[in-house]
């Protein structure tokens, strides 16, 4: 099949009005107004291209300046939907490119009438995709990841039309939009077919990625302090435990809250959750990096910790112990003090499971509770012997 003119703009009709069907789809299922501007895009450029046909019965206004009009909006709305996707506020200014498109309505019959629409046109698109390109430059790891292949294929577009609008103005070269003649016009003709797949791909691809993302992000977390929740503990854990050897001795800590249950029942259980959340945020505070920490349930806390020493151990839960005291007792009158008791385990050679490990801690919590609360058990499996240090 020869790529003559109308073959290219009738498969490119129907490659954009596929991708603006299936961006649509996509919009429909996840409701990310980012893919409805892209789908309009897509189904602007498919009836561009159809009156862009009508050249040919001689249609000049609608088959050039109508048609390329409806390229302009349909890659203004390509930016639209980029500005949805990163959260950017564009300028009103960019309304401006409409009215230099009107303007060239007014353009007079001359031989370089089609140069002239040919070049406001490329560069029209090309401040639209360089504008586009640029918005989806890094900022934050997840935009970066996900959307850097529909930057470069956006700032890709921009060049090949600004290249486009000069190889235009070099005299000599023939343009005749009337009649799609020039060699230009065949080329643009067929970047645009590949354009099409390849921006749709992009632009769906971006948002999955992002979607996949904060799903993951949704799945390990726990709702209320966005601390990891335990299946995510177990899906970390392992890659710090191999860091464990007799130089860097692991530990886990295991926290509690001591009376905690006539929080809720004398001040509700919104005020329960807030004092969760302030622990969370006191966790979140006082932890070294390359350590983790997770809500497992209810009013227990975890914290893993690579190099650690009884000496760190102590004064980590002490700074915990003394803030949460000193928070709980300010915010909450109860009957009995609202404190916080922890178990900690110490070791070089880590269970096999994390549950072992959970459950070694968890009997030091024990300890601590019965021993009266607000207190620190410390197992230190790193020497023969057993110590247990409680502070109260
Ligand atoms: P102890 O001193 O022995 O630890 O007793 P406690 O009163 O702290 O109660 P316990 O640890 O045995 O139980 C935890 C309580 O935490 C049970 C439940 O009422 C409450 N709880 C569990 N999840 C939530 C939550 O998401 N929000 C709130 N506000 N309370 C919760
Ligand atoms: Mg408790």
């Amino acid at each position: 099949m020869a790529l003559d003119p109308t073959t290219m703009l009738t498969l490119s009709i129907a490659l954009a009005a596929a991708a603006a069907l299936y961006l649509a789809v996509e919009w429909r299922n996840v409701r990310e107004p980012s893919l409805l501007f892209w789908s309009a895009g897509f189904a602007t450029i498919s009836v561009g291209c159809v009156l862009a046909l009508l050249r040919s019965s001689g249609i000049l206004i609608i088959g050039i300046w109508f048609a390329n009009g409806l390229l302009v909006t349909a890659h203004f709305l390509f930016l639209l939907g980029v500005a949805r996707f990163t959260e950017a506020r564009l300028s009103r200014a960019w309304y401006l490119i409409f009215v230099v498109w009107l303007g060239l309505l007014f353009l007079p019959d001359q031989p370089w009438w089609s140069k002239v629409m040919l070049v406001a046109n490329s560069l029209l698109i090309t401040l639209l995709m360089l504008r586009a390109s640029f918005l989806l430059r890094p900022h934050g790891r997840s935009l970066s990841e996900g959307a850097v292949q529909l930057r470069y294929v956006l700032l890709a577009h921009g060049i090949f039309y600004f290249a486009k609008a000069v190889t235009a103005v070099v005299p000599g070269t023939l343009i005749d939009l009337a009649a799609f003649r020039g060699e230009i016009i065949q080329i643009s003709l067929v970047e645009g077919a590949i354009a099409i797949m390849l921006i749709a791909l992009s632009m769906t691809g971006s948002e999955r990625y992002r979607r996949e993302k904060r799903i993951a992000r949704l799945a390990a977390r726990d709702p209320l302090t966005a601390l990891y929740n335990r299946r995510a503990l177990e899906v970390r854990a392992p890659r710090l435990l191999e860091d464990v050897s007799a130089d860097r001795p692991g530990a886990l800590l295991l926290l509690d809250i001591d009376n905690f249950k006539p929080v809720n029942d004398l001040y509700g259980h919104t005020a329960g959750d807030r004092l969760l959340i302030a622990l969370s945020e006191m966790i979140r505070a006082v932890l070294p990096e390359g350590s983790l920490a997770a809500r497992l349930g209810g009013d227990e806390f975890v914290i893993l910790l690579s190099h650690a020493s009884s000496e760190r151990i102590l004064g980590l839960c002490n700074t915990l112990r003394e803030q949460f005291h000193k928070a709980a007792s300010q915010g909450f009158s109860t009957p009995e003090p609202v404190t916080l008791s922890i178990g900690a385990n110490l070791f070089v050679q880590p269970p096999a499971s994390l549950a072992a490990l959970i459950e070694q801690s968890d009997a030091a919590l024990y300890e601590s509770k019965r021993g009266g609360r607000n207190s620190i058990r410390l197992v230190d499996h790193t020497v023969a012997t057993r110590e247990s240090l409680g502070t109260t």
